[in-house]
């Protein structure tokens, strides 16, 4: 049976996905072996790369002078690759903190580069994103990193930063494809894929072209962004069971209208959730309105003594995966693109029936 999996990552697919996809576990296409076992090399997974990235290029309306990149390492490898490629004879680099994510990246970045902090919303104990004005952006900065979804903190920025000629990057893992997206904003978008685009062992990269090349030929073929511009991701053997599923969930996210169609059932899943939160006296959230996340909602129960029991019967009403990162605590419902509203109607009548009983 299957069940309201609200896992922060890896997360949930749309089960369309996966039934495509069992069917074609065994014979793919009536080729009598699975796509995973076969040659990256080969036309059928030559078809499948290359439309993967015409449809992140039509879905999000990339640019043409930006280089889609399908690598793997996790968003953790490129918290040390976007130095290593963006520094290029420069020391400096503005990051941005708002929570556990945007700080990894910016402990990374010190192993090569002096760290700027233009803000940390460590006063409002991450509740808040800190506003355009309050950034202090060093001009001579190679670039400015931001994380523009905090997964664990459940913190979102409303705005996208203004950098002047300084390269804007964002860590997007946790909310990329669940609204549209101005990349021309953007000199690095990257994302994990295991929160909204497929399974984990793919990561997605979008950089501007005239950002690529300017890795020292010191570091490693593997981490210089040219080789993956270069080879159209195919220099060496790309995670192809992954880049397959992403596949087939673009074209899901296609069917459901877009980035534009699953905006408005994402806007419509997290203010069902956050207004049952409001008008409860039982359950709180702490984060500014403005800038609370529509993927990722954090909220605890007035009496953690109970947070037990909630998880239980939540449990027991196929409701799952909500514990709380253990560095917040409390609970955390993940609402990315695959939930459906169902999911997130049946969470919050779970979540009102449980307060009657025990608030
Ligand atoms: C999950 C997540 C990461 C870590 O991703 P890995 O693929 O495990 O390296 C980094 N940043 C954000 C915003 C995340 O949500």
């Amino acid at each position: 049976m299957r069940v309201f999996n609200f896992s922060s990552g890896p997360a949930k697919l749309p089960e369309e996905v996966l039934q495509q996809a069992s069917e074609e576990m065994l014979s793919w296409h009536g080729r009598g072996y699975s796509i995973m076992e076969t040659s990256h090399r080969s036309p059928e997974f030559t078809a499948i790369i290359e439309e993967t990235e015409q449809l992140l290029r039509s879905l999000l309306g990339i640019p043409s002078g930006y280089s889609v990149l399908l690598l793997q390492g996790g968003a953790h490898l490129q918290f040390a690759m976007v130095p290593l490629n963006l520094l290029g004879p420069k020391t400096n680099a503005d990051y941005v903190l708002t929570g556990i994510w945007s700080e990894k990246a910016a402990e990374e970045a010190r192993r090569f580069c002096n760290v700027n902090v233009a803000a940390d919303n460590a006063a409002s104990d991450r509740t808040a994103v800190p506003a355009q004005a309050a950034l202090r952006l060093d001009p001579a900065a190679a670039y400015v990193h931001y994380c523009s979804n905090e997964t664990i903190n459940g913190l979102e920025f409303p705005y996208v930063p203004a950098t002047g000629d300084v390269p804007l990057v964002a860590d997007m893992s946790s909310h990329f494809l669940s609204r549209p997206l101005d990349v021309s904003r953007y000199g690095v978008i990257y994302a994990g894929a295991q929160k909204n685009f497929g399974p984990a062992g793919l990561t997605l990269v979008i950089v501007r072209n005239d950002l690529v090349g300017r890795c020292s030929p010191r570091w490693p073929t593997m981490l210089d962004y040219r080789t993956y511009a270069e080879a159209h991701s195919m220099y060496n053997t790309p995670p192809t069971y992954s880049v397959y599923i992403a596949n087939l969930v673009l074209k899901w996210l296609a069917a459901q209208g877009g980035v534009e169609g699953i905006e408005r059932a994402n806007a419509a899943k997290a203010k069902l959730l956050y207004d049952a939160i409001d008008a409860s006296g039982f359950y709180s959230n702490r984060i500014e309105k403005a800038a609370r996340s529509r993927m990722n909602v954090p909220f605890s129960l007035a009496d953690a003594g109970l947070d037990g029991a909630f998880l239980q019967e939540a449990g027991e009403r196929g409701l799952v995966q909500l514990k709380g990162h253990r560095l917040v605590g409390g609970m955390r419902a993940s609402i990315y693109n695959a939930m459906p509203l169902e999911g997130v109607q049946a969470l919050v009548e779970f979540m009102q029936d449980f307060e009657r009983r025990h608030g």
